[in-house]
Parts: C-alpha cells; structure tokens; sequence
C-alpha cells in the first residue's frame, strides 16, 4: 500500500480515549507530525486523561489534539457535534469511525464457538440488539451522513468492521445476494439493519436468515457499508474515499483483554487506509480491508 505523509491534514477520531482508537491516534501523530486531530469521546475527562498520557510519547500532542464530547449513540449529541467542529473547522480530511460496542454475556466473552464461529455467548435479544444497532450501525450512519457536507474534496470516511461480521455466517441465501448487490444504497442497508432489529424481537434472527449476534451482524453491515456510500452523489462529486477494515483480534475491553494482538498492531491496517494517497483509487473504493490488504468479508 502506497502512503503518504507530511501534509497537513485534520482527522476525526471517534472514541480514541482508549483501545483500537487510542492506538490509532497514537500512530498516526507518531508518522505524521504534520496532521492534527478531534478526539471525539463520550466523556471529556476520559480524553483528557488520554491526552495526557499521548502526550508522554508524541511531540506537542496538546497542541495537535482537540478534544471534543460526541456520544454516536445520540442524535442530539452528533449534532452538537457537527455543529461546534464545522463552525470552528474549514473542513475535515479524514473521519475514522472507530466507536463500537460489544454487549458482553454474563461472565465475558469466552472465545469462538467452532460451529457457529460466533462467540460463545453472543447476544441477540430485542434490547441488546437495539443498542448495539445504534452504536455500531444507526449512529455510524448518521454522524457520517451529517459530517459529509465538511468533508474535504479527496478527503476519507473511514469504519472500523469486523471479520467476525462475515457474510458466511448469514442464514440465508437470499439476505446474502442483497448485502452482495453491487447496487445497494445506504437506504437499503439501513433497512436491512432494522429487520435484524425486528427478527430479534420474535425469536432467533436465524429464522429470517441473520446469525444470531447483534455485534456480528452490526459489523456486516459496517463492512458493506463503504460500498453503498461510495454509490453517494456527495462521496463521488468531491472524490471522498470510503473504507472499512478489520483491525483483527485485538486485546482490548471491548472483549474483556481475551484478543491475541495489542493496540499498537490493530491500529496498523485503519492507520494504513488514513495515509493512503489523497485521491480515490478505483481499485480500493468501497472496499473492506484485512492485514492492510482488500478481503473478501
Ligand atoms: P474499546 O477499547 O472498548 O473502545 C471503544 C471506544 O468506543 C471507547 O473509546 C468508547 O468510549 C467508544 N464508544 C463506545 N460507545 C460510544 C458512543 N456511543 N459514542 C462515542 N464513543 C463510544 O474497543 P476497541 O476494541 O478498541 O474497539 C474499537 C472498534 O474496533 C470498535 O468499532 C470495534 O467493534 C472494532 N473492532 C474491535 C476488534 C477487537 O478485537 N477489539 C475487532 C474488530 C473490530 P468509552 O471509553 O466512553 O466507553
């Protein structure tokens, strides 16, 4: 992959207090000194202390990080949000949306169940669905449409997805032909969100052909996602890039510490994509990465 570095550029970073953000803020403000950044938390104390610590490793990290309160779960907070960061920015080059949610069961997260290849415990009821839903997917979708008018022309969207969100978990045929269909919208994936949402309310949403994990299918559809954007009138007239990666296996609370890489390497691949050249590639549009690389979900 080709990189570039050394221009200035302003990247927003969702939920970079900790975990996967945290590393990519720390990696990116190693490797560019010339980039600044948004860290965009639910609790600014939280950033703070965050900060503080990035700045016991990076050069002027406190002149470079803004801190600002965005919960993605909350509509009102998002446009707060895009309010204060438009009227105070020109514009935003690159948006990683990194926040995400795993609903832990009773007793954590235990490791992979080798038939289903979900984790043993996953959840799916009504209400866990709902608000892994608005994390992972409704709140994604909707920050990322409301920033989309202060996205740099060549600038990059960017979403943290999943492997454990494959395609192959899906129950059905059919769901899988529509999440493949090169032209999906936004729209359409959003509805399919809320069918998962529905098929958890009356039983087991492999009834209606998703695996039965709201996180797993949150992520499926984060990882289809850049695809259907990359159909948007906004994304293609200013060149904006759309990607989304799996950081891999990563120790982190998201899976109570039980993942088998660190921070510093789940940062490497949605790192990557931030430094890819500022101007779309045919090839890499839309796509989902692994290990820095294009990967069949
Ligand atoms: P983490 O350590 O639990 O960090 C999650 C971050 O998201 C925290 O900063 C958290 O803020 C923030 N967040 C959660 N809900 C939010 C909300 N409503 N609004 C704003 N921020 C919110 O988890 P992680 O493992 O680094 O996960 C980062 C991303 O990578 C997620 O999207 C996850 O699904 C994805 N991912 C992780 C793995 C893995 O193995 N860890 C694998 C594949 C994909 P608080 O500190 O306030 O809770």
């Amino acid at each position: 992959m080709q990189q570039t570095s050394n221009l200035n550029k302003l990247i927003v970073i969702t939920g970079s207090n900790k975990g996967i953000g945290f590393g990519i803020l720390k990696r990116l403000s190693t490797r560019n000194p010339n980039y600044n950044f948004i860290m965009a938390v639910r609790n600014v104390k939280n950033g703070e202390e965050a900060l503080d610590k990035l700045a016991q490793e990076v050069q002027n990290a406190k002149d470079r990080v803004d801190i600002q309160e965005l919960d993605v779960a909350d509509s009102k907070s998002i446009d707060n949000f895009v309010e204060r960061v438009s009227k105070k920015y020109e514009k935003i080059d690159a948006l990683v949306n990194n926040a995400g949610i795993f609903a832990m069961p009773e007793g954590n997260a235990t490791g992979i169940d080798q038939e289903t290849g979900l984790g043993i415990g996953d959840r799916y009821d009504y209400e866990t669905s709902k608000w892994t839903f608005q994390t992972n997917y409704f709140g994604t979708v909707e920050l990322t449409l409301k920033m989309l008018p202060y996205i740099a022309q060549n600038g990059k969207i960017i979403f943290l997805g999943s492997t454990y969100g494959g395609l192959s978990k899906l129950r059905s045929e059919e769901l899988k032909k529509k999440l493949q269909d090169p032209n999906l919208t936004t729209d359409e994936l959003t509805a399919l969100a809320q069918d998962f949402i529905e098929s958890s309310k009356n039983g087991k949403p492999s009834e209606r052909g998703w695996q039965n994990s709201a996180y797993s299918a949150s992520k499926l559809l984060i990882n289809t996602l850049p695809r259907t954007l990359a159909l948007n009138s906004e994304v293609i007239n200013k060149n904006i890039q759309v990607y989304s990666c799996c950081p891999g296996y990563v120790a982190t609370s998201l899976n109570n510490f039980s993942g088998i890489m660190t921070v510093d390497q789940g940062a490497v691949c949605p790192s990557d994509l931030v430094e890819l050249p500022w101007e779309v590639n045919t090839e890499y549009q839309g796509k989902f990465f692994r290990q820095s690389k294009v990967y069949e979900f």
